[in-house]
């Protein structure tokens, strides 16, 4: 999607991007250029107050240049790695780990293993100690399987509101 393409405007009539008042080569690398740090910083502080930045994030996540919804290319490469992560079918390493037996998860799956653990009711502690992790090493599994999932959530909402009719647009 090209700059002025996206500068349609990610509205439906009720809410305004927090952009619109911005400069849009703010959003974008310069000429092919990466983005600069300053440059990231003070897009994020707009999407960071943005009301349709679930919208502006499902639109832009196959983007590979620019600032959507709050992150940049790396990051939502990185989100998409993630999100397949947690979708991954870990039910045969759960079932493993509730029968007792000594798993090592890999570190790709363990989001998805400590989140499905805590979801059944076992705590910090008791999940540590069948995964042979430290209590922190559980606790930073569980807010990453957190903070992806409410992306993924996110995302998910914004997509099916589009699909209801309202068309977001971009700045
Ligand atoms: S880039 Fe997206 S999330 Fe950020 S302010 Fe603009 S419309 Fe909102």
């Amino acid at each position: 999607m090209t700059r002025t393409q996206r500068q349609g405007g990610l509205t439906d009539g009720l809410r305004e991007p927090a952009c619109n008042s911005a400069e849009a080569r703010l959003f974008f690398p310069v000429h092919g250029s990466a983005l600069r740090d300053g440059q990231v910083r003070a897009a994020k502080g707009f999407c960071g107050r943005c009301r349709v930045r679930e919208e502006c994030l499902s639109m832009g996540m196959d983007e590979s240049e620019g600032i959507w919804g709050g992150t940049t290319p790396a990051e939502r490469r990185s989100l998409h790695v993630q999100i397949r992560r947690m979708r991954q079918d870990v039910t045969p390493t759960v079932t493993q780990v509730i029968a007792g037996a000594k798993v090592r998860v890999p570190h790709t799956e363990r989001p998805a293993v400590v989140h499905r653990l805590l979801a059944m009711g076992w705590s910090v502690v008791r999940t540590a100690q069948a995964l042979d992790l430290s209590p922190s090493e559980v606790e930073v599994a569980r807010i990453t399987a957190a903070s992806v999932m409410s992306f993924a959530a996110a995302i998910a909402r914004a997509r099916r509101v589009d699909d209801g009719g309202v068309r977001p647009g971009r700045r």
